[in-house]
Parts: structure tokens; sequence; C-alpha cells
């Protein structure tokens, strides 16, 4: 997502050779590998501050990495990948530093969540699912009848992540998991990726010159990562390979079967948009506050065309992502399954919405407060600093609003008599600032 830097590029490449280490500049292969893999890298620390981001150290990582993939060969071995495949894959195999750069990338601005479901949520998305299910018809009776999860779910993952494979990523996947591998601040998760990558094309299931993802290492129309598909793949067209790229069954089954695996009940919706009593308790809105639907209509929550909720027992927590100006939204067990196949809250609200809009459902009825501005990351920054000058509880400061932040924000509305929504919004920092 984050946007790459242009003709800063170049300057600051012309910058990274110039200002490389002397010891590196002596042996001829070292600047080799560094002028050949660093040709898209900024050559800048990364924003994180961590010690292995440094531009030093990730220089230092670069001209260790042929050693770095070689020590990994016992821990290969006793996956029992062969030593030709171990050698046939790694042979030549280079760092991809412009993975340093999105690794630490940290976006000034982010979207809100309305306009991640403009954009993941669209009529020729809508259009384009739907005619998925209709063309793999068979495959979804099947799967939904192996695996007891909604086929609507299942093409809403499909659309979001990567519209329905139309953008699932041309990075090789086995480059980018070694280079997060040997370089960078996550080395110790991504070995266990790479390794998973390498067990997959020693296993044949997937065509290695097919083998491409984004660059944090997911691939396939679904996005599984290398340890997710080693747990969660299935071979549904039989034909010996688990192959979650090439073959739509075994894509269909494979994400059916992580949902599952996950915890996914049979016959349940994800969640309801529901209307707010302006009485509400908004201190009821914690995801660890899990009430029945039945319990939530005694507070006065109900679904905004006046429908009835279909199962009154069902337990549910109620998620206020846009503060008391946007809907709220009753969330099932089944939504945070879909957490676990991407907890990001928003991308989670737009596969739930668009499966129900596969499915024939209507828009949202609400209006989301859009003319409320996002905080950029500097102000997200400068709100919990506030906050914690103020004897609020954020944690350690760090520009992310997490559920600590958003705890905390609805403290200090309480204390200044407003509404506790917990939404992080202009007039919330202007107060804080005020004070
Ligand atoms: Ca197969």
């Amino acid at each position: 997502m984050a946007k790459t830097r242009g003709n800063h590029l170049i300057l600051a490449l012309a910058a990274t050779l110039l200002s490389a280490p002397a010891a590196a500049q002596q042996t001829g292969s070292i600047q080799a590998l560094l002028a050949r893999d660093s040709a898209d890298w900024s050559g800048e620390p990364g924003a994180s501050g961590h010690p292995e981001m440094t531009a030093d150290a990730i220089r230092a990582a670069t001209a260790d990495f042929p050693n770095c993939i070689a020590r990994m060969w016992p821990e290969a071995a006793k996956r029992n990948i062969s030593r030709a495949s171990f050698d046939r894959f790694t042979r030549g195999l280079t760092p991809d530093l412009k993975i340093m750069d999105l690794l630490d990338s940290q976006p000034e601005f982010t979207k809100a969540i309305w306009d991640y479901l403009d954009i993941l949520v669209t009529d020729a998305r809508i259009e384009k699912g739907r005619a998925m299910l209709d063309q793999h018809r068979a495959v979804f009776d099947a799967v939904e009848k192996t695996y007891g999860v909604d086929r609507y779910i299942i093409a809403a993952i499909w659309g979001v992540e990567t519209n329905y494979g139309a953008i699932a990523g041309n990075r090789p996947v086995l480059r980018s998991t070694a280079t997060l591998a040997c370089v960078g601040r996550r080395q110790g998760y991504f070995r266990g990726e790479f390794l998973s990558a390498l067990e997959i094309l020693h296993h044949g299931d997937i065509r290695p010159d097919h083998f491409n993802g984004s660059w944090a290492g997911a691939f396939g129309p679904t996005q599984f990562m290398p340890t997710a598909f080693k747990r969660y793949a299935v071979d549904f067209d039989r034909d010996g390979r688990r192959d979650t790229v090439d073959s739509i069954a075994d894509i269909i089954a494979s994400t059916a079967n992580k949902l599952h695996r996950n915890g996914w009940t049979t016959g349940e919706t994800w969640g309801y948009e529901v209307v707010l009593p302006t009485t509400l308790n908004f201190m009821l809105a914690e995801d660890r506050r899990q009430l029945t639907l039945a319990e939530w209509q005694r507070h006065g929550i109900a679904r905004p065309d006046g429908k009835p909720f279909p199962r009154l027992h069902d337990k549910a927590y109620l998620l206020v992502p846009a503060g008391v100006q946007g809907p709220g939204f009753l969330m099932l067990r089944n939504f945070r399954v879909i957490l676990r196949y991407n907890p990001a809250e928003s991308y989670a609200l737009a596969i739930g919405h668009l499966a129900d809009r596969l499915r024939g459902g209507e828009p949202l009825v609400q209006n989301w407060p859009r003319y409320e501005r996002v905080l950029s990351r500097a102000e997200r920054l400068e709100l919990q600093q506030l906050l914690e000058r103020h004897g609020f509880d954020v944690g350690e400061p760090d520009g992310q609003l997490g559920g600590r932040t958003r705890a905390a924000i609805r403290d200090f509305q309480i204390k200044t008599g407003r509404i506790p929504d917990g939404f992080a919004s202009t007039s919330v920092l202007e107060r804080l600032r005020g004070r």
C-alpha cells in the first residue's frame, strides 16, 4: 500500500553507494551484491528505529545473505526438503531490498473506514463476485457441504483480498520470504515462512513460476502465507497437488478449510448493522463484552430496517467504528474468524458487508461521518501524548490507535461530559490541545 518514492529513489541510491562502508568497498563481490540488490531500495533506515533496520545493518545483512541462506539448510533437512531441492531453489537467490522500505513504511495518512468500504465494496466487485459464484457453483456447493462455511464469505475474501485474483502480487514468494528471513527486523518469523515456501516448492504443490505474491509473501487469489498454506491448504480436485494459485477448487476449499479450522459457526452470519439509541451506554461497546442479541435488544439496539434478529440467542459484541455519528455493528463469533483471516477491522467489515451484498443484501443504511477528517500519523501521536500528559493510560505512544487509546479517549470524554464513543476525531484532539 505504500507509495514508491519516485525520483527520490535514484538520488537515494546514489547516496547509498557513495556512503557504503569501507569494509564493503574492499570486496568486489559484496559491492556487486549491493549494486545489484539495492536497485530499488531507498537506502534509508527504517522508520521503526529497530537496530536491524539501520542502513548499515541492512547492508551488512545483505552482504551476509548467501551465508544466511546456507545456515538454514539443517532446518530445511529436518523438514525433509532434499539437498537437491534446496540447492535448486536457492541457487542464485538474491535479496529484494525494496521490501525493507515497505516493511517499515508508516503512511502519514491513513484511510477512513468508509473509504475502505467504498473502495472494496463496489458495484463492479459485487457483479464480478456474483459471476464467480455462478461460474463455480458446483465447487461452492461441494465446499459448503464439506466445510460448512458460507460461500458468500469465501467469495468476499477472494474479492477483497485480490479482486478475485486480479491483483495477487508479482513478487516471487521464495525471494521475498528469504529477504525477510535474512534482513531486517522480522527475521525470526520469516525464517518459518521461507522454509515453508521451500517445502511448497519441494513438494511441487505450486508451479515455481506461478509462486508469486505480496512483498510479505502472501500468495494466490485468497492470499495464503506459506505457513498458513501448510496448515490449511487442501487438494480438493484430487490431482495430487494443493494448488491455491491455479486450481479454483483448491483455492475455494482451502479458504473454507481455514475459516472452518479457525472456528466458523455454520449457519450463523458475521454480524448486523444496528441503530444505537441516544441513551446508549457506550462503555458497552467493548469487544470483550459479549451479550446475546436479545440482551442487546433490551439495551434499545435494533436493525435499521426494523427486521428482527433471526437468532436471538447468538452472542455478539458491539463495534462502533466511527463514533456516535456513524453506524453501529453487532459482531457475532464469525466476525472474529474473519479477523483471523485479516486482522484489520476495516477489511473484515468489508468482507462481511461484501458477502451480504453478494447474497443480494442491501447497502448499509446509515451514513458515515464523512465530514470527519482522519487524523494524520503526527496528529495521532500528538493525541496519545496529550492523553498521557493528562494522566490517561495509552501505553507507549506509537501513532497507532488501538483498544488502549480508544479506552483512554473514552475516559477523557467521560471526564469532560461527552458521549464516550472512543472515536479519535479532530474535535477530541482540539479539546485536548485546549486543556
Ligand atoms: Ca489439486
